[in-house]
């Protein structure tokens, strides 16, 4: 069974229930939730995520709990040179790892940090010190923390597979680390998935190590390869195209994971800002038939007229 899906809402009253039937209406078998606002890092009790009517709906549908990911808030920079910041962030995490083990779930996506204007030394430093602190406090808890590949937008940390392998090797129990492979990110990184997505999968390999893959996100990119930007765009719209993005999905390599969209919402005309319709069902409906639908964005805008 193909494992794809997109990252879906938690929130209103239905909570994590909410997050399932959304995810099972663009007909997925996987999906990713932030536990509240990605933009904050305000959450709700555990107990009022309504995680146990998820969980039963999860189970009469047949999503699997290893295919359920969550995403720590993008705010959040386990680097940051302030030191009062950084606790902060280390507390935050751990509690996103016991609301996750609440969940039934395997993994937490992070992005690694932001160097700000230390340089990445010095912020992989911190980052390690602070996924210690984490794993630290969570010892009995079999949830893994998926470094992201990024973009190098800014001063992103873990803009190459080397930096991700430093942090890997700085961790003590690196065994909770595995790696989210973002395709608009390491496209925007400068790694050509293009044309020789298995020279960037062999690179990787001998870099990191491919069994350290445990979740791919799955998005185009608005910007040509390199240019460090960190644009999502709509399947097949973008820079790495359909027939790259689908061959990457149905690689037999990576059949075990869940797969993620994380492309934009769509507005209601070209012109508008809003990002109002998800283009989840049509672009996961596109991926089941292998064929690009070049038409798929005034169809979703169509239908919701
Ligand atoms: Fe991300
Ligand atoms: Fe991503
Ligand atoms: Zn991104």
């Amino acid at each position: 069974m193909l494992k794809i899906g997109s990252h879906v809402s938690m929130g209103g009253s239905k909570m994590f229930l909410g997050s399932v039937e959304e995810a099972l209406s663009y007909g997925a078998t996987a999906f990713m939730i932030y536990t509240g606002a990605p933009q904050n890092t305000r959450r709700k009790a555990i107990e009022k995520m309504r995680i146990n009517e998820g969980k039963e709906l999860m189970r009469e549908k047949g999503i699997e709990p290893q295919d359920v990911v969550v995403h720590a808030p993008y705010i959040m920079n386990l680097a940051n040179p302030d030191p009062e910041k950084q606790k902060f962030a280390v507390e935050f995490l751990t509690d996103e790892v016991k609301r996750s083990a609440a969940m039934g779930v395997s993994q937490i996506v992070l992005h690694p940090g932001a160097h700000v204007k230390q340089g990445s030394e010095a912020a992989i430093g911190r980052i390690v010190e602070g996924l210690d602190k984490v794993f630290e406090n969570t010892k009995n808890l079999d949830i893994l923390i998926a470094l992201e590949t990024m973009s190098g937008k800014g001063t992103e940390v873990g803009r190459n597979f080397e930096e991700i392998r430093a942090i890997i090797d700085g961790v003590k129990d690196s065994h909770r680390l595995s790696v989210c492979f973002d395709t608009c990110h390491v496209h925007d990184a400068g790694y050509d998935i293009v044309n020789d997505f298995d020279g960037v999968v062999d690179e990787f390999d001998r870099i990191i190590g491919l069994d350290r893959i445990s979740v791919l996100h799955i998005n185009d990119s608005k910007n040509p390869k390199g240019a460090s930007k960190d644009r999502h765009e709509n399947l097949g719209f973008g820079y790495i195209g359909f027939d790259a993005l689908n061959a990457i999905i149905h690689d037999e390599r990576f059949a075990h994971l869940p797969k993620i969209l994380e492309t934009p919402y769509l507005p209601k005309t070209e012109e508008e800002k809003k990002r109002i319709y998800a283009p989840y069902k049509e672009e996961i409906e596109m991926i089941r038939k292998g064929e690009f639908n070049p038409e798929l964005k005034n169809e979703i805008r169509q239908k919701h007229q």
